[in-house]
């Protein structure tokens, strides 16, 4: 029987640092990138300020040209650390390489596999070796069964405390960086035990989109969501066009925590 399948048994929750993933919403919020200590430590304060409960922002970042901003690697996990440990906040940050695996451990409270390595099963079983809670991106091109099934990889070797995340996958739609599955969060509600977020930043690529959409996300029954801000997004050295400046972020915030009660109301 597959490990990551719904039956009886209660949904699971994953635990990051004090944030109880799978009860309640939880609001993922950061930079894209850690691009120097300054930036991350006022973006913290901004995201924490609106009402965040968890910091995010890459450390190793997976750039599709080898000539953008790679990320600041160890320099920014110590930067993060700083910046959760100073402002309370648990952190999430991606891990490229099954060799850095243990080095992000060290420091991030939660380890994130993105999109484009989701079938890279040395990592996965490497993820699947530790104990630390991971946040697991949906492939671009991943159906749900593999999405699943790359859970599987890491569940399978003992680590329980997974958490999914819908990203958007590639389709014929330009407009938008990619198109958002909604679909996928009720549907694999469905299929598994465990928590399900979403990504509305990568998936729309478009600031403006990810108000709306994180809205949706919660409306379809995400258990949390995951969005890029940036203190001064036309500074950003990564994924500018889709980060939420400090104000925009509130301002999305007194919309999704209102929501998510409404509809918990309607249970
Ligand atoms: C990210 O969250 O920093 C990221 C690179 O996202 P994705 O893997 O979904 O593209
Ligand atoms: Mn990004």
């Amino acid at each position: 029987m597959k490990l990551t399948k719904l039956d009886k048994k209660e949904r699971t929750v994953v635990a990051v640092g004090n944030v109880m993933i799978g009860k309640g919403l939880v609001v993922i919020a950061g930079p894209c990138s850690v691009e120097s200590e300054k930036q991350t430590m006022e973006t913290a304060w901004a995201v924490k300020e609106s009402g965040a409960d968890v910091l995010r922002g890459g450390a190793f970042k997976p750039r599709s040209s080898p000539y953008a901003f790679q990320g600041l690697g160890k320099k920014g996990l110590k930067i993060l650390k700083k910046a959760g440990e100073e402002t309370g906040l648990p952190i999430v940050t991606e891990v490229l390489d099954p060799r850095d695996v243990l080095l992000v451990a060290d420091y991030a409270d939660m380890i994130q596999i993105g999109s484009r390595n989701m079938q890279n099963f040395s990592l996965l079983k490497e993820v699947g070796k530790t104990n630390q809670p991971v946040l697991l991106k949906r492939g671009m091109n991943a159906t749900i069964e593999e999405w699943l099934n790359s859970a599987e990889y890491i569940l399978r070797e003992g680590n329980h405390r997974v958490v999914l995340c819908e990203r958007g996958m590639r389709t014929y739609e330009t407009y938008t960086r990619n198109t958002l599955d909604l679909s996928a969060v009720p549907a694999v509600k469905g299929l598994t035990h465990l928590p399900v977020i979403v990504d509305p930043s990568h998936a729309t690529g478009k600031a403006e989109l990810v108000s709306p959409m994180s809205l949706a996300a919660v409306a379809a029954g995400a258990d949390g969501i995951i969005v890029e801000v940036h203190i001064n997004p036309e500074e950003a050295l990564s994924d500018k066009e889709q980060a939420l400046n400090p104000e925009q972020f509130s301002g999305m915030m007194h919309k999704l925590r209102p929501l998510y009660q409404f509809m918990s109301g309607l249970e």
